[in-house]
């Protein structure tokens, strides 16, 4: 399996009345065709930022200041808003955790998404681009399609309004999916029925996807790989296994025993105690040494590099130094 994605050294800044908050400091990542990977971290971290930085879809007053986005042999830092806008929708798609800034309430459902198509696929046919809709209303596990082409946003539940953006999403079949929080503005059980709808369309279309959340616990049967962020770096990444079983980083375990667990009902669930670094000043040292219990002097002084602990298996601590 090739690499679709791969990032290397990415730097965002983001200028703000106060200073320079430095959102995203060197970050390297792939991704492989037809897997998924989840970019976990607490809020804050630097993912969405980091994916937005992919996307060409910064805020105004953030810029990629170093790195390389390499996606099918081109760099996509180097393209201009027009070519990105080409790349975006049709190539890489990305989803938000709140479905109904994604809609417009005003439009039907069946519409807004043969808006991608008249956008990207220019080729289409008026009723090709109706047929498709509804197969993608379909695709998306929306029962019957032919009515709900025709209902507006607020006639939906949030979990069919998250399906239809979905189904957006998806319309040109684009090769990556980024999902940044795509469950979290949703009631657990449909929270469940999306990820589930997630791991069946990966199967279905074999795109590439990237899930954003801060919640580790949602990985374990959606991800092929981890990467962990905080304080605007990577500090592990690995085989889903490997992090759920070997963590070697301090945050990533603090992360683990945050998770509730279902068949331990009162048992100690543990938020990492302290609060993630201020970016507009980030540590010169390990981002996370003033939470960490086994902080060492060299911790604060400086950034450790990346450790081997297993196969595909990386982290930044200077106790596997
Ligand atoms: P996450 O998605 O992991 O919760 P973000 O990527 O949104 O984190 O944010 C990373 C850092 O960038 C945070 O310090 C956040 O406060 C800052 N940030 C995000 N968006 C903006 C913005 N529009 N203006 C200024 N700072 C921002
Ligand atoms: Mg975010």
């Amino acid at each position: 399996m090739g690499k679709i994605l791969e990032v290397k050294n990415l730097t965002v800044h983001i200028k703000t009345h106060k200073g320079v908050v430095q959102a995203v400091r060197g970050v390297d990542f792939y991704l492989n065709e037809q897997e998924t990977l989840a970019v976990v971290g607490e809020s804050g971290s630097g993912k969405s930022i980091t994916m937005k930085g992919v996307m060409g879809i910064l805020p105004k007053n953030g810029k990629v200041v170093e790195g390389s986005v390499m996606f099918q042999g081109n760099d996509l830092t180097k393209y201009s808003e027009r070519q990105m806008q080409q790349v975006r929708g049709s190539e890489i798609a990305m989803i938000f955790q709140d479905p109904m800034t994604s809609l417009n309430p005003t439009m039907k459902v069946g519409k807004q998404i043969e808006e991608m198509l008249k956008e990207h696929r220019k080729e289409m046919s008026k009723a090709d681009r109706k047929t498709r809709a509804i197969e993608l209303l379909s695709l998306v596990g929306i029962s019957n399609p032919e009515a709900r082409y025709d209902q507006y946003p607020h006639q939906l539940s949030g979990g069919m309004r998250q399906r239809v953006v979905i189904a957006i999403a998806l319309a040109c079949d684009p090769k990556v999916l980024i999902a940044d929080e795509p469950t979290t503005a949703l009631d657990v059980t449909i929270q469940a029925q999306i990820l589930d709808l997630m791991r069946d369309l990966q199967k279905k279309i074999k795109t590439s996807i990237i899930i954003i959340t801060h919640n580790l616990g949602v990985v374990a049967n959606i991800a092929d790989r981890v990467a962990v962020m905080y304080g605007g770096k990577l500090v592990e990444t690995g085989d889903v296994e490997d992090i759920f079983h070997n963590p070697c980083h301090e945050y990533t375990k603090g992360l683990l025993r945050s998770i509730p667990k279902a068949h331990e009902k009162g048992g100690e669930l543990q938020a990492i105690p302290g609060t993630p670094p201020d970016l507009m000043e980030p540590p010169v040292g390990c981002p996370f040494a003033a939470r960490c219990k086994e902080t060492m002097i060299v911790c604060q002084k400086y950034m450790p590099d990346y450790t081997d602990c297993g196969k595909n298996h990386k982290s930044a601590c200077w106790m596997l130094d």
